[in-house]
């Protein structure tokens, strides 16, 4: 006699027509020496529950619900099969939060997983039924786009999510973060493409956007690869540049159109690459400010140029640029403060040129940080007004001493009434917040006679004389400058001069 059979699952419908999944289990006993046959019923309703739910465990991310990691693994893998298959073309979106880390260094955890929690929701809201989201870890996410013919659908999608997780979010307690992200873009839609091969695609497109200066996306191209590589490298070099006194400030003079003087000098940083030779900043300054070396290379631009203050100028400012990684960095105003006082020269000769994108990120934090420093005594310059987001109210709320107007506005001005109208705007707005104006890229004299007209304070550009070694600092006023000053009719203090 067979006492036991194994036990079946089966459904059973009940007579309210609701079908109930059981098991079935059956034994053979012997009844009054006959063996018979003995079924049981056990509702698995609950047990189903159960194991739904260690399975869900199993495959989502407790803080966001979204499918985790190995569901990712699987579901890429799977449109791999499908191109390999049926020839039906995938994107996989790498999406990564700008400076997460920053946000919860500031805010805490709890505001931290508030926002994971907001772009999980975002994410979902965005993205079709047959598309996969998944939380790697951290601030990282994938969304896995199937079924799509063209890559600038891909694009199309990243460019959308790019501007949705960019919108603030208000975290309670009066915080209102604006959070931005950068999205790496690869397509699987060759034969050679493995998991590894896309991820490591979407990897590198990702990147390229955190260089191209964060909150964009990046599509992945055949040779980005090598630019990565490249970059890597440079990064490499930069650790030793310090050590091996490789840097080296330039200075390039800001006329000064009231008094008709240089009473001012922006320092550049010029880096003497062993191999490359000169390697300009804005090649570099990225790498620096992506893997962190920006806070000791910044200090160094501080120091060193306040030293030349002290030792070469008896009166003039100095003006040095700081990258918003730095300023944001926790011993930052306390690290000014301290090379001032080493120096020995008065804060207010120093002058700090920031860019708008560093308000934007964080507008209260950076009221904050401005604040201090003007308690140091240094003065604020606004640097590059016009690109990026150029918001006229900055000017208002943020206690900036000067304004710089771009390049790109200032070169442009003779031929577009456009930028034209935008320069005196922004004069006539500084000088009622009393804020001095002064105009960058000056190459030729009908500009310079332009701006004049229009009321500027001071001006930079190679017109007026190229950023130059320490050693020719104190270079002549070319006579056609002086020339076109005169010209305009002298402005009060000029006339008494003369
Ligand atoms: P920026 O602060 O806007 O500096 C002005 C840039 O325009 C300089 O380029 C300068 O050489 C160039 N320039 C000045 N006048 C003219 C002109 O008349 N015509 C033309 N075509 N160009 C002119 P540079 O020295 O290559 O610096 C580029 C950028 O790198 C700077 O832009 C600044 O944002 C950054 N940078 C430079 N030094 C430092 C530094 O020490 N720290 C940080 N964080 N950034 C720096
Ligand atoms: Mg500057
Ligand atoms: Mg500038």
């Amino acid at each position: 006699v067979k006492a036991e059979l194994s036990p079946r699952e089966l459904e059973v419908v009940n007579r309210s027509g609701e079908s109930i999944p059981v098991e079935i289990r059956t034994r053979v006993i012997s009844y009054r020496g006959t063996p018979t046959r003995v079924s049981a019923l056990v509702d698995l309703r609950q047990r189903k529950k159960a194991e739904a739910q260690i399975l869900h465990l199993a495959q989502h991310d407790p803080l966001t619900d979204l499918p985790n990691r190995a569901v990712f693994n699987a579901e890429l893998n799977r449109a791999i099969e499908q191109f390999r298959k049926k020839g039906k073309t995938a994107a996989l979106l790498l999406i990564d939060l700008d400076r997460f880390k920053d946000i919860n260094d500031l805010h805490g955890h709890p505001t931290g997983d508030q926002v994971i929690r907001v772009t999980a929701q975002r994410l979902r809201d965005h993205s079709r039924s047959q598309d996969t989201i998944a939380r790697l870890g951290g601030d990282e996410f994938a969304l896995i786009q199937s079924d799509i013919q063209f890559a600038n659908q891909a694009a199309d999608m990243a460019h959308r999510l790019v501007q949705r997780l960019s919108e603030p979010i208000e975290c309670g307690n009066g915080i209102r973060l604006r959070p931005s992200a950068s999205i790496g873009v690869a397509m699987v839609g060759h034969s050679s493409d493995t998991t590894d091969t896309v991820v490591s695609n979407s990897d590198i497109a990702l990147y390229n956007a955190k260089n191209m200066g964060r909150n964009t996306y990046c599509l992945f191209q055949e040779g980005m690869g090598d630019l990565v590589r490249q970059r890597r490298d440079l990064e490499e070099d930069l650790h030793s540049a310090i050590e091996e006194g490789q840097f080296e400030l330039f200075y390039q003079p800001r006329l000064d159109l009231n008094s008709g003087s240089i009473d001012s000098y922006e320092a550049l940083i010029r880096w003497n690459h062993p191999r490359k030779g000169l390697v300009s900043p804005a090649d570099f300054i990225p790498a620096a400010e992506e893997s962190g070396q920006i806070i000791p290379i910044g200090k160094w631009v501080i120091q060193t140029a306040l030293a030349t203050a002290a030792d070469k100028l008896p009166s003039a400012r100095l003006s040095v640029n700081v990258s918003p990684v730095q300023f944001r960095d926790n011993d930052f105003v306390e690290d000014v403060r301290r090379a001032i006082e080493a120096s020995g020269i008065p804060a207010s000769r120093l002058e700090l040129e920031i860019t708008e994108n560093l308000l934007i990120e964080d507008d209260a934090r950076a009221l904050s940080i401005l604040t201090s420093l003007k308690a140091v005594g240094v003065k604020i310059a606004l640097d590059d007004f016009g690109v990026g987001y150029s918001s006229l109210g900055y000017l208002s709320r943020f206690p900036f001493d000067t304004i710089k107007i771009d390049r790109s506005f200032v070169s442009d001005a003779g031929q577009n009434s456009n930028s034209l109208a935008i320069i005196e705007t922004v004069i006539r707005l500084g000088n009622a917040l009393n804020m001095r104006i002064a105009a960058e890229g000056i190459e030729d004299l009908d500009t310079l006679k332009l701006l004049i007209k229009s009321g500027c304070n001071e001006i930079q550009g190679f017109l007026i004389g190229k950023p130059q070694p320490e050693s020719a600092l104190g270079a002549e006023i070319p006579t056609s400058v002086k020339a076109a000053l005169k010209e305009k009719g002298p402005p009060a203090m000029l006339e008494d001069a003369l």
